[in-house]
């Protein structure tokens, strides 16, 4: 995929899990990258940083914005067009989860939930939108989830924000398709990585069972492959998408899923 080397790509949510996957993989294609999210030591920042370089990035820059807040969402634009002077590809993927049923949700969960996984994706796209027309290129992906297409029990905010997300997907692929610019939405279904670990740990406490025995629960009640979904094959499908040869493919989602939601 010679078309992606180069391409100036912003990866939200980064610095660990499926974000941290996807960037490795852009990283191997060549792309230039700006990696955001939280992290526990700016050493952990520094050496992933030369571990992009390493495999290939044509360069890295950090940002630490909280995209929870607009400000944040900004932020992150700004500096990755003050560094590199454009902006070919947004990765929306930050996200958090919180499971409780809907009449225990703690609002302020519902709330930063909906800040994060929905709201912070309209807001970067409407920030990048401008920068994409200008240089007559651009890629949007959402990570979405298989919670954007069917739901589960004690998940309101986050399928409600991720079913959000396809519809916001839809919309602006319409609005964009006689651009060069397309917007699609990826959708995994369990993938390990800490935000599902906190669901395994929950459920081990809960029914007194094993690590091992969560996670095959986990996988089996939902996801029929019975194996996790890789961060990196989340990468290469991203990479796919941002290659000349997705240019026709908009306002779409695509699933990743083990053939979970084909139940
Ligand atoms: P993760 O917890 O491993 O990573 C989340 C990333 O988001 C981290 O880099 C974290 O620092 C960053 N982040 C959190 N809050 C932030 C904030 N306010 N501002 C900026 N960055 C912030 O989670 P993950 O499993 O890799 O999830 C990534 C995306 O994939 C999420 O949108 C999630 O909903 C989606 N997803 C995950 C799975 C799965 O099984 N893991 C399945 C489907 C979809």
């Amino acid at each position: 995929m010679k078309s992606i080397a180069g391409k100036v790509c912003v990866v939200t949510g980064s610095t660990s899990g499926i974000g941290l996957g996807i960037v490795r993989v852009l990283a191997e294609h060549g792309c230039a990258l700006t990696i955001n999210g939280f992290h526990d030591s700016k050493d952990v920042v520094d050496k992933t940083i030369q571990e992009l370089k390493s495999i290939g990035a044509k360069d890295v820059i950090y940002s630490p914005a909280d995209l929870s807040q607009e400000s944040g969402v900004k932020e992150l634009v700004d500096q990755t067009v003050a560094h590199f002077g454009r902006i070919d590809v947004l990765i929306n993927n930050a996200g958090i989860q919180h499971v409780a049923p809907v009449a225990e949700f703690p609002v302020e969960k519902w709330n930063a939930i909906l800040a994060l996984n929905l709201s912070a994706c309209f807001h970067g796209i409407r920030y990048v939108l401008p920068h994409m027309r200008q240089h007559q290129f651009g890629r949007i992906i959402n990570i979405a989830s298989a919670h954007g297409l069917v739901a589960s029990t004690g998940k309101a905010a986050y399928v409600a924000a991720k079913h959000g997300v396809l519809g916001l997907t839809k919309v602006v692929g319409l609005e964009t398709a006689k651009e060069p610019i397309t917007c699609n939405a990826i959708c995994p279904g369990w993938v390990k990585t800490p935000l599902v670990e906190k669901q395994i740990e929950s459920r081990m406490e809960a029914e007194h069972i094993s690590l091992e025995q969560a996670t095959l629960e986990l996988l089996g009640e939902k996801q029929p492959s019975h194996q996790f979904v890789t961060p990196e094959q989340i990468g290469s499908l991203c990479a796919f998408l941002i290659s000349d040869a997705a240019e026709q493919m908009t306002g779409s989602s695509y699933s990743i899923d083990g053939g979970w939601v084909s139940q």
